[in-house]
């Protein structure tokens, strides 16, 4: 994947993608996959902001039966088994688990009934999937089971535990990027730190983009027959003052990471303690569900929290105080969990579009439930501009096969213009001997770069044997705990875009997902990179800085 702004003049693409969030990265593979020519530009590196925020889990919309709202489970449950196919290294099934009480609304019976009846919707969800990543039917469990998987789960009128399959993505952000790189495969120009600054039109129809590359300042107009804005919160910049996006409000949703087991081998729903009031629902539970998500072995992954947010998206960050409310929040509903500031490692914070506010609800925080593409052509907006209001992560892929259609409205692909699979000529690198040195080492490492890179893994061992480290009886691993290969690091900087550690420590590798990394670790990475990008001392520290500053929220804990 090369970063080429100069190749971008003189070229008309179809398509301009502005964010490469989940939705503008998936986008801009399946508009190239139909043929459209794309350009996908990004202005910071991709997947960096709501999208490398979310819980994670890929929802088969099993919530939605509260809404009766079979349409949405459907997306839901198609989109879902499209990531499984795409990536099913980085997309697996998760068992989920909700304690039950009673024997009404919140009973076993009833869960029982309303998750075989989600089944029965659901009937094609393992449709193409590999064997191992097969999603079970629902079951329950007894209330004996339920404490062991929840120890300290409240006991009074516990009878039991309602299971479903659900999926999550073990890494949303190398997910957002191999639906970016699977793109250039098929012949999009893609670009990383690059602004879409304003669009250019010609007697009201889209004509083209001003784009300004963030590395080198320069400016140019990009030639184009369609716009998609997939820009996440920055999605009213663009649209400029569109009907649409008029007035739309915004919330400040966020999980915590926690250097704890709270919950064994399932992820976990428990009721928020705070009142709250779904509008769309039928079935009124009356308070907002958190999700205790195993994570990485060592850590619990918890959220999600909703708040009203009134700032713009440039300045958005979580603060101190709001990570210690959610804190407060998980310890009244869920007094065993006993957490404290030292226990949190890491956060996700975001902004998610909110419905705007109806008399009875003024109160409550009420998020937008489903994404919506708009057409601005039909709101008095240039005609050939689309923007898509994006509500959840799993949805992408039938977000994007919306707008492909909305898409062939305008104009058809032209036949063998694009779409085609551009092969990366296959390295002729001799694995033999290196593998012969590493000898049972060699199982460890290939086993461990299918999980990360799937049936890419090759592209990335080429960069072992290139480096000739193990012949020279060099290091291999960068970092074993959050593990990292020099390897991994050499393919980065050839074949990834990475222009910032912060690139490397949370969207390249999993050195950051779940705590800050060790100084010596950031240290010997930073050289390496300041080697190849030409970085002097103080822009390898400013670069450290960057990283820790992240953590920051945690450190300035009283
Ligand atoms: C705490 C939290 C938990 C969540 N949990 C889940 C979950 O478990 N499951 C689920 O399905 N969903 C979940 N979501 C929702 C999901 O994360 C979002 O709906 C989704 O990631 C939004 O993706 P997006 O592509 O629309 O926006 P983003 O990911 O924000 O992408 C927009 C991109 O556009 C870029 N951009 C903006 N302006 C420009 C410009 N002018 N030029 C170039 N680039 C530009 C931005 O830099 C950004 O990278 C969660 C969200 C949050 C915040």
């Amino acid at each position: 994947m090369i970063r080429n702004i100069s190749a971008l003049s003189g070229v008309q693409y179809d398509v301009v993608i502005v964010g490469s969030g989940i939705h503008g990265a998936v986008l801009a593979l399946e508009a190239a996959r139909a043929g459209y020519s794309v350009a996908l530009f990004e202005k910071e590196d991709f997947g960096h902001f709501t999208s490398a925020n979310s819980l994670k889990i890929i929802h088969g919309g099993i919530r939605y039966l509260q809404h009766a709202d079979f349409k949405r489970m459907r997306e839901s449950i198609v989109s879902r088994r499209s990531m499984m196919q795409f990536a099913p290294h980085l997309v697996k099934p998760l068992a989920c688990l909700m304690p039950t009480y009673g024997h009404g609304f919140k009973g076993r019976e009833m869960m029982r009934l309303a998750f075989g009846l989600y089944d029965i919707v659901a009937f094609d969800r393992n449709k193409g999937l590999e064997k191992v990543n097969q999603l079970l039917p629902g079951t329950s469990l007894s209330a004996d089971e339920c404490k062991w998987i929840v120890p300290g789960v409240k006991e009074e009128g516990l009878t039991g535990g309602a299971v479903w399959h659900d999926a999550i993505a073990s890494d949303s952000e190398r997910l957002v990027l191999e639906y970016v790189k699977e793109a250039a495969r098929y012949g999009a120009a893609v670009a990383n730190y690059t602004e879409v600054l304003r669009l250019q039109t010609e007697n009201g129809s889209v004509s083209g983009v001003v784009i300004r590359d963030l590395r080198t300042g320069e400016e140019r107009n990009v030639m184009c027959r369609s716009v998609v804005n997939a820009a996440g919160p920055w999605l009213g910049t663009l649209a400029g003052d569109s009907h649409a996006l008029n007035g739309q409000r915004w919330a400040v949703s966020a999980n915590i990471i926690v250097k704890k087991q709270l919950v064994k081998n399932y992820a976990v729903g428990l009721e928020g303690h705070d009142d709250f009031i779904d509008s769309d629902a039928l079935i009124k539970r009356g308070k907002r569900l958190f999700f205790f998500v195993p994570w990485q072995k060592k850590y619990t992954m918890i959220g999600t929290t909703c708040d009203p947010y009134h700032g713009s998206a440039d300045s958005f960050s979580l603060t101190t105080e709001e990570i210690e409310k959610i804190l407060t929040d998980i310890n009244t509903m869920y007094p065993a969990a006993a957490l404290t500031m030292e226990d949190v490692t890491f956060f996700h914070g975001g902004l998610l579009p909110m419905k705007s506010a109806d008399g009875e609800n003024a109160d409550s925080v009420q998020l937008d439930k489903s994404s919506k593409v708009i057409d601005h052509g039909l709101e008095g907006g240039p005609r050939g501009m689309l923007s898509i209001k994006g509500v959840k992560y799993t949805t992408a892929p039938d977000i994007a096969g919306r707008v492909i259609q909305m898409l062939e409205g305008f104009f058809s692909p032209v036949p063998g213009k694009s779409g085609v699979y551009r092969t990366v000529s296959p390295r002729n690198v001799d694995f033999g001997p290196t593998v012969n040195r590493l000898g049972s080492e060699y199982a460890k490492i290939r086993d461990y770069l299918q999980r990360g890179y799937g049936t890419h893994w090759r592209e990335v061992f080429s960069h072992l044997v290139e480096s000739g480290s193990v012949e020279n009886d060099g290091l291999l691993w960068i970092s074993e705990e959050h593990p990292l290969l020099f390897a991994e690091l050499h393919y980065f900087l050839r074949e990834e875009m990475v222009y910032n550690l912060s690139d490397v420590v949370f969207r390249r590798s999993n050195l950051g997902s779940a705590e800050c990394p060790e100084i010596k670790t950031l240290s010997v990475i930073v050289d390496i990179m300041g080697e190849e990008l030409g970085w002097d001392a103080e822009e390898r520290a400013r670069q450290i800085e960057q990283v820790l500053q992240v953590f920051s929220p945690l450190q300035n804990a009283m």
